[in-house]
């Protein structure tokens, strides 16, 4: 690993976000490895940090890291559920905004020609998307809709050969929510994916057929 991948793996380690070390290098080092051409995609960005993981594997393979989110947070990140941070409210709305926060980190990394964000709902940008996927990372919304949504929207998109990463899979109930553990439930029963890795909460498969 060169000095230039060492700094942004120590820029990604010290970022704002959800993303526990060690899974954050799992993510960087499976992108590393990705064998289908193509752009990268990760479905929620929040304020940078998985984006920079998986920016330095794009930077270095000369790929486009498409890093979407309509950066107002998930149910989850709202006022009264357990991830919600209140500095990320803008006064003058009232509302989540981490744009500000995901810019500034994708900025001080310099990757700003590599990370494209993507600001918008994501099955909207779905249902308009085209271009083959090397790499996805769902990383959205965990509800049971969003989640599911997520997975209907984007694998589809995914090249044969490419790499479905998914965030948040707890196998126990008791560890977490069930919508990323059923999401991963439906990649592997549909026969079209072979399991590559597991790393703390995120799950690594490889798309071997078409459909999902
Ligand atoms: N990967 C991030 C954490 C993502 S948190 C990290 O490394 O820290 C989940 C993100 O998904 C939030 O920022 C939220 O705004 C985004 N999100 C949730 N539902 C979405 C939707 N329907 N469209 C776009 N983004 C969504
Ligand atoms: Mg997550």
């Amino acid at each position: 690993m060169d000095d230039r991948q060492r700094d942004l793996l120590a820029l990604a380690d010290a970022a704002r976000g959800f993303m526990p070390r060690d899974e954050g290098l799992a993510l960087h080092q499976h992108a590393g490895g990705v064998d289908a051409p193509g752009p990268f995609l990760e479905v929620g960005s929040y304020c940078g940090k998985s984006s920079v993981y998986l920016g330095a594997a794009a930077e270095a393979q000369g790929r486009l890291l498409f890093a979407l989110d309509h950066h107002r947070g998930s149910e989850e990140n709202q006022p009264g559920w357990e991830w919600h941070e209140p500095d990320l409210v803008d006064p003058a709305t009232g509302r989540i905004d981490t744009l500000p926060h995901f810019r500034r980190t994708i900025g001080e990394a310099g990757l700003d020609d590599t990370v494209v964000a993507l600001l918008g709902d994501s099955p909207r940008v779905a249902a308009a998307w085209a271009t083959p996927l090397a790499l996805l990372f769902i990383d959205g919304g965990h509800g049971e809709e969003p989640a599911h949504l997520d997975y209907e929207g984007w694998v589809p998109h995914l090249a044969v050969g490419g790499t479905l990463l998914i965030h948040d899979v707890f196998p126990d109930p008791a560890d977490g929510g069930r919508p990323p553990y059923e999401i991963w439930c439906r990649a592997v029963g549909s026969g079209a994916f072979a399991e590559v890795d597991a790393v703390g909460s995120l799950r690594v498969l490889r798309r071997t057929a078409p459909g999902c």
